[in-house]
């Protein structure tokens, strides 16, 4: 029998609920008020009293008002259908709801039991199997759909029959399993998962061992991500973290993209609804939607349902990878998560941590980067869940809790500086102060040493080092004037300009530059490395400054010519001339 409860207490979403049977902790329930009921979320039990966190607004509740106990945590529902959809952070259908504005207690299904999919069997007869085993596939849009044992059914069991070839639905019985105590088990092409639980469906988590190639030269050829990686991008509002994410999600090389939308403006994600249908993913040319799973918690939504957002996200990326899936996961921003965090432990009065933030902050937050990662899965194949998450400290201020507890978290760090984006160098990837500690792992370098070029790291911090001279020459120079310092001084600052104008600053907003292979940032890198490792005798400060503008420009106008294109191939060799009739 189900638990029961009244209402006894409210302070704005957290109600308190006494309870006529046993309770426990993250437990699912629905608050009534008149004939709404809304999904509420046990935070705390203390005797008969549960303390519940309602994800939706509580305004007319009364004293006495019924409450009913499910039994079990937040789920995720995961079956075929998933891609191209737009979910709350609660897995609602966005699309079956008027628009991004949904109505108190609505609850629809978040996948369709009438579709029928058409089913292989991967499996035979006398298999063992054993959680995340496929049993078989179906193929939802260009993505091979794995149909696994449950990620509950950690046992090991016998297939005694799988499905053939043929149209299921998804609640049809796909394969019967028996366990050691002979007992039957029938699996479907359904499950359900607790989302603050990591799924640990595999066998080994080695360390990340390949880049993800994301388009984005300051990343890709600076401090690139690892597939399987993490990594986070704090900057103060306005600095470009919402357009680095859209264009990372619209180039990445990645099988699935998901995308958290979580407390920031709606508009932004009504622009990717737009958009993502007409754009093409560059890898596999199919439409960028149909690798896309939007999950929306904007500022106009319940706060309280911020946190089952991200949640819900990174369940549904570890869904995916358990299929051998490269899947990149991404929420904008994580800082709201925290603030609902903050304003849940503030009205349980627990004791604040810094900022009144709650104590286990930190741990929180590397519980959830820890569940990123690529795993080596049951069958042998591999999948990954790369992380990516964008951080908005107050006033830019990168002290305060939530930054310093996600960089010990994640293993990029991609910081966006006030003083870039006022002087419109985007994207605002601060050179001197992001990393990425991919670059020290000696899996990565070999990996670079093979699939870009042999020693690429060290041509890496030799760029990195350039533009830390020419920033310390620049302090020199506004220190003692233009005609205070060696010409040699301007020389070396004009060469980290260099770096900066034509390998950091990219243009998300034409279609050329927006997306640069990997193959293309090697060749324009070397090329401006191999000027900057030319000594050049100029005659004085401004005939050096005039040579870099000049030579700046025309490599501009190679970044926004078409790969290889006659145009590219013409401001090649006109770079080429113009550097060897200097250096004569
Ligand atoms: P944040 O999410 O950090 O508040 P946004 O991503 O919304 O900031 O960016 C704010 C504005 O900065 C954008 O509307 C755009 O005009 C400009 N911008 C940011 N990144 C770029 C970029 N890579 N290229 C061109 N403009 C950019
Ligand atoms: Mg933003």
């Amino acid at each position: 029998m189900k638990t029961t409860g009244r209402v006894n207490g409210i302070i704005s979403n957290i109600v308190i609920v006494k309870a006529d049977g046993p309770v426990g902790q993250n437990e699912i329930c629905y608050v009534w008020t008149g004939d709404t009921k809304m999904m509420a979320e046990v935070i705390k039990v203390i005797g008969d009293a549960a303390y519940v966190q309602v994800f939706d607004s509580t305004r007319g509740l009364k004293i006495g008002d019924r409450v009913e106990f499910e039994g079990h945590m937040l789920e995720v529902t995961l079956a075929p259908g998933l891609l191209s959809r737009n979910y709350d952070g609660l897995q609602n259908d966005l699309e079956k709801m008027d628009g991004l504005f949904i109505a108190r207690g609505s609850i629809t299904d978040p996948v369709d039991y009438d579709v029928e999919w058409e089913f292989s069997p991967l499996a035979k007869v006398g298999d063992k199997v054993t959680a995340a085993s496929w049993l078989g596939e179906v193929k939802e849009q260009w993505v091979m759909h794995k149909i696994m044992v449950p990620f509950t059914m950690t046992d090991c069991y016998t297939v005694k029959s799988v499905a053939e070839v043929g149209k299921y639905k998804i609640t049809d019985t796909m394969a019967v399993l028996t366990d050691a105590e002979g007992r039957d088990h029938e699996v479907t092409m359904v499950q359900k998962w607790p989302v603050k639980q990591a799924v640990r469906c595999y066998t080994e988590k080695p360390r990340p061992s390949r880049i993800m190639e994301t388009g984005v030269r300051p990343i890709d050829t600076f401090n690139p991500m690892a597939e399987g990686g993490t990594g986070f991008i704090p900057g103060p509002f306005g600095a470009g973290k919402t357009v680095l994410q859209h264009a990372i999600s619209k180039q990445a090389d990645a099988d699935v993209i998901i995308m958290v939308a979580c407390g920031e403006r709606a508009n932004e994600v009504v622009e990717i609804f737009k958009e993502f249908p007409e754009l093409i993913d560059p890898h596999t040319g199919h439409t960028l939607m149909e690798r896309t799973i939007i999950i929306c918690n904007t500022s106009n939504m319940p706060v309280a349902a911020r946190e089952a957002s991200v949640y819900t996200g990174m369940t549904i990326g570890e869904y995916y990878r358990s299929m051998g899936l490269k899947v990149l996961v991404m929420a904008d921003s994580t800082s709201r998560w925290a603030q609902a965090l903050r304003e849940m432990s503030n009205r349980l009065e627990e004791l604040p941590g810094q900022d009144a933030f709650p104590m286990d902050l930190s741990a929180i937050i590397s519980n959830f980067y820890s569940r990123a990662g690529l795993v080596k899965l049951v069958g042998g194949q591999t999948g990954s869940v790369t992380f990516l998450g964008t951080v908005s400290p107050a006033g830019g201020n990168l002290k305060e809790p939530v930054t310093e507890s996600t960089k010990k978290a994640a293993r990029c760090f991609y910081a966006l500086s006030q003083g870039r984006a006022d002087s419109k160098r985007y994207p605002a990837i601060d050179p001197l102060e992001s990393y990425s500690k991919y670059l020290e792992y000696p899996e990565i370098r070999e990996y670079l040493d093979e699939h870009i070029e042999k020693d690429w790291v060290d041509l890496v911090y030799a760029g990195k080092t350039i533009v830390q001279r020419g920033k310390e020459a620049n302090d020199q120079i506004n220190i003692l004037g233009d005609d205070g310092v060696p010409v040699e001084y301007h020389e070396r600052f004009w060469k980290s300009e260099l770096i900066d104008f034509v390998i950091l600053q990219q243009d998300a907003f034409d279609d050329i530059d927006a997306n640069c292979p990997m193959e293309r940032q090697q060749m324009m890198y070397k090329m401006v490395l191999g000027i900057c490792n030319q000594e050049f005798a100029f005659a004085d400060f401004e005939a050096c400054s005039q040579f870099f503008k000049g030579l700046i420009n025309l490599f501009r106008q190679m970044n926004y010519s078409e790969w290889k294109s006659e145009k590219f191939e013409g401001y090649r060799k006109q770079i080429e001339q113009y550097v060897s009739e200097q250096s004569k």
